[in-house]
């Protein structure tokens, strides 16, 4: 991907946003003075620095699937060059043309974060190895975990490394070093004891040379005297480069007892990015604490005949969405055939109530697929009336969630025709968005992040989809974990056809007024666009800690205040990007207001900035 830019005298690779600004600065700040660097957040991406007005603006230019580049929403181009050419011509969103390149100094080369490279392959081998995800599924639990499974990475990567000997004395390590082959710089990293200290010993002419690494207060890992590092990872490939203060450079791993693995004794010791990463692959991640997270609790603990009854009931708190049983679909297991109905004989339900809504109860079950049993929602229709709308409404949501797979949506299981019709759905058992943050008060401002941005990354799957929700609500996003976020109610939802890009509706129902954009009200037209208003909603919601939208208003004071161009003011204590963002949510007009490609980089990017 490099040699796409590598060329260019204003691309300055690695660096951070601030070292941007400072040479933005350094090269006047004159407006439309521009540099290009690598994206710290995004696999292949890059980032555009811009000064204008004496201010810094960037811009995220994205490596998309079809291996073209554009800046979130924008056009697409075939290079990042292109997409610099492209805005010298055209702003088209940018906050100016971009005029004139800030070049790199005399004798600067683009910076190469060396673990920065490795990391992104590390994240992918890792998520692959540890959940066995791939394709889609891959690429959407790295984008809604990456802080999360980079500090992963760089504090236990090391543990997978061959040179990585684990808790082991001194006089255990030096036999190690000893065995042939006696290369000079063939080194080992042991543990000395709990508390994160460690020791580097290295060969050095027939001799292993041990040398302290300590770890200060603020985790920063050294040699006495020496350079600061992160991670051990850092560590081996400054100490592979230059000495600096050791007997002599690292250079050839010690293999470990236990059999890993390791370097071919032929192979030319690099330890340089494409040489631990080339050696990296052969190994496999032990997977520990990443059990399958069932999404129950003992609150409702049902009779016996419940095979979830006896087990242990784990934390919910800190688990990453892949971790439980509804991150992938339960059709991506080729030995379980996926089939829209479901047995009664299969499924058992349970006493205790979930909810409830327009159709009836929500009750909570077990479904006995072919190889799992699955914790599910069964949502009933009471049929008291028989009434034949109600059932063919119920039939056509399951029909729009039918089609829908991805795992920030509540997937449709089956449908069950027995006693009553029912909806058999993932199970979300930490209920509806609003009502867990009304009671949970102390949940960070990040955490609601990252709840809002998995909302987005659901909602840009139906736009990509061609989806409206048309219901889109805190209500309506209901938590598996304090850590994952799921889409649901699909009652209103419709499939766009491919000649429109909205859905016209008959007439006014009974409609969540407050959620809906100006020409919902106006002209009956919903389309992604008046999903993103409605999102913008959702938002408030969310960072008001589940209050009520335009509290105390009726539904069209709330039509007129829009129309006079009013919005709600900003929660107390909300972010001031997550305010503007829900600004531009609510911009009037569709046409001008951004879709959620816009939205769910917006978020992505505001999310992974804070968790760093
Ligand atoms: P609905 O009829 O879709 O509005 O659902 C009514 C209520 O049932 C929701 O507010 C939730 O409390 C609960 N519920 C619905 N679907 C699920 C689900 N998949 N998992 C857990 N609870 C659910």
């Amino acid at each position: 991907m490099a040699d796409l830019v590598q060329g260019l005298a204003f691309f300055y690779g690695n660096i951070t946003r601030e070292e941007a600004e400072d040479h933005l600065k350094q090269g006047g700040l004159s407006d439309g003075l521009y540099l290009l660097r690598q994206s710290r957040n995004y696999l292949g991406g890059y980032a555009l620095s811009v000064a204008f007005s004496r201010q810094c603006y960037h811009y995220t230019i994205e490596k998309e699937l079809n291996e073209t580049y554009a800046i979130a929403g924008g056009k697409s181009h075939r290079t990042p060059a292109d997409v610099i050419d492209y805005h010298a011509q055209e702003s088209d969103g940018l906050i100016c043309l971009l005029k004139k390149p800030c070049k790199r100094p005399r004798g600067v080369q683009p910076k190469v974060g060396a673990f920065e490279d490795i990391k992104e392959e590390l994240i992918r081998l890792y998520v692959k190895q540890t959940w066995k995800l791939q394709g889609a599924a891959l690429d959407q639990a790295i984008i809604s975990q990456r802080p999360q499974l980079e500090k992963l990475i760089a504090t236990t990567a090391h543990e997978k490394m061959p040179w990585f000997h684990g808790t082991i004395t001194r006089d255990d390590s030096e036999p190690r070093l000893l065995s042939a082959p006696q290369t000079n710089g063939k080194f080992l990293i042991r543990q000395r004891d709990a508390s994160g200290s460690f020791a580097l010993c290295l060969l050095h002419n027939g001799q292993v040379m041990h040398y302290r690494i300590d770890k200060d207060k603020t985790g920063k890992l050294s040699i006495p005297d020496g350079k600061k590092f992160d991670t051990l990872w850092q560590l081996v490939e400054h100490y592979s480069y230059k000495p600096d203060g050791l007997l002599r450079v690292l250079t050839e791993p010690c293999p470990r007892p236990d059999g890993r693995p390791t370097i071919p004794s032929n192979h030319p010791m690099r330890l340089a990015t494409g040489g631990i990463l080339s050696r990296i692959k052969s190994y496999s991640f032990p997977k520990p604490g990443h059990k399958k997270i069932r999404t129950t609790t003992s609150s409702a603990q049902a009779s016996n005949s419940n095979p979830y009854a006896t087990r242990p009931k784990l934390s919910t708190t800190e688990a990453m969405p892949m971790d439980t049983e509804v991150y992938e679909s339960p059709y991506a297991d080729p030995d379980e055939l996926r089939s829209t109905t479901v047995d009664r004989k299969d499924l058992y339900l349970e006493d205790g109530e979930l909810g409830s809504g327009n159709f009836g109860t929500v009750l909570k079950g077990i479904y006995n697929m072919r190889k799992n049993q699955k914790p599910v929602a069964v949502k009933i229709l009471k049929n008291e009336e028989n009434n034949v709308a109600v059932k063919e409404e119920m039939l056509r949501e399951a029909q729009v969630m039918q089609q829908l797979d991805n795992p920030y949506i509540v997937r449709m299981i089956g449908i069950c025709k027995a006693e009553n019709l029912m909806l058999v759905m993932e199970l979300a058992e930490l209920g509806p968005l609003h009502k867990f943050l009304q009671k949970n008060k102390h949940i960070s401002t990040k955490n609601i992040t990252e709840l809002v941005h998995q909302v987005s990354m659901g909602m840009k799957y139906l736009e990509e989809h061609n989806f409206v929700h048309r219901d889109l609500a805190a209500r309506n996003v209901l938590l598996v974990t304090q850590h994952y976020a799921k889409i649901s109610d699909f009652g209103l939802s419709k499939a766009l056809t491919e000649e429109e890009n909205y859905y016209k509706s008959q007439g006014h129902g009974k409609w969540p007024v407050k959620w809906y954009a100006p020409e919902c009200m106006n002209f009956l037209k919903f389309s992604c666009k008046s999903d993103v208003w409605s999102f913008g909603v959702l938002m408030w919601e969310a960072f008001s800690y589940g209050q009520k939208p335009y509290k105390g208003m009726k539904g069209n004071e709330v039509i007129q205040m829009i129309e006079n161009g009013g919005r709600m003011d900003a929660p107390l204590n909300c972010p001031s990007e997550m305010y503007n963002l829900m600004k531009k949510c609510w911009t009037y007009k569709p046409e001008e207001r951004p879709g959620f490609s816009v939205v769910e980089p917006k978020l992505r990017d505001y999310y992974y900035d804070i968790s760093h």
